[in-house]
């Protein structure tokens, strides 16, 4: 099951992406926690990426598409994986069709979800992440159990720099103008599957969930 997950930033896709890695078994690859990682240990492409996300502003094709191409060669993708955050131009929606065609692979679902820009911005402003394992909190949506601490791991929580109000409309206004010719772009492929972020959390997974047992079945 090859699935990308779409949708704006804050629509919940790191959220959902934890419980449908759980539920399936299959690698979550985010193409922002492959930039952030890098970052923090200081490679060159850390160093590539980093001016661009300061700025809330996308990291150049060639260099997002690379490191894609990399990571879905690796034998743990064989059964199936989850994109987020990747693709987010047509450019790389066309790059990832003919990387997987290579591989003898193809998209099974597009899941898109659906949130208002009011409900992203206090989303994004509100959330916290996990400093060891990445998974995303909210101040008042979604707290961990002890202030300040991940559940799985006891990491300590902290608020990306792109995540202030300033970068944040940016970073959305930026998404909106190249999302539309991207689901464009899948629903003429008839893979593009829509779903409603506005719901709780446990209610947006299940209808995600509901689509992916389409395909078990
Ligand atoms: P994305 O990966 O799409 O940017 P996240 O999964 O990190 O989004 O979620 C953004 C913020 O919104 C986080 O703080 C998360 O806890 C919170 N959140 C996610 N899904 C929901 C939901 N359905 N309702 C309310 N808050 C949510
Ligand atoms: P968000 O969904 O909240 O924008 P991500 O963690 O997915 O956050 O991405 C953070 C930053 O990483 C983006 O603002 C952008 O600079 C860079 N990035 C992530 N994915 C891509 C991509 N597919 N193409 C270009 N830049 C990307």
């Amino acid at each position: 099951m090859n699935i990308v997950l779409m949708g704006l930033p804050g629509a919940g896709k790191g959220t959902q992406a934890d419980k449908i890695v759980e539920k399936y078994a299959i690698p979550h690859i985010s193409t922002g926690d492959m930039f952030r990682a890098a970052i923090s240990e200081g490679t060159e492409l850390g160093v590539k990426a980093k001016s661009f996300m300061d700025q809330g502003s996308l990291v150049p094709d060639e260099v997002t598409i690379g490191i894609v191409r990399e990571r879905l060669s690796q034998a743990d993708c064989d059964e199936g994986f989850l994109l987020d955050g990747f693709p987010r131009t047509v450019p790389q929606a066309e790059a990832l069709n003919e990387l997987l065609a290579d591989l003898g692979k193809k998209v099974t679902y597009v899941i898109n979800i659906n949130v208002e820009k009011e409900e992203l911005i206090s989303r994004l402003t509100g959330r916290r992440i996990c400093k060891v394992c990445g998974s995303s909190y909210h101040l008042q949506f979604d707290p961990p159990k002890v202030e300040g601490r991940c559940d799985k791991d006891d990491g300590e929580l902290y608020q990306r720099a792109d995540d202030n109000p300033e970068t944040v409309t940016n970073r959305l206004e930026v998404n909106m103008s190249q999302t539309q010719p991207l689901l464009d772009f899948y629903e003429k492929q008839g893979v593009l599957k829509n779903v409603d972020g506005q719901k709780p959390i446990d209610e947006v997974f299940k209808a995600v969930d509901a689509i992916l047992q389409q395909d078990e079945q």
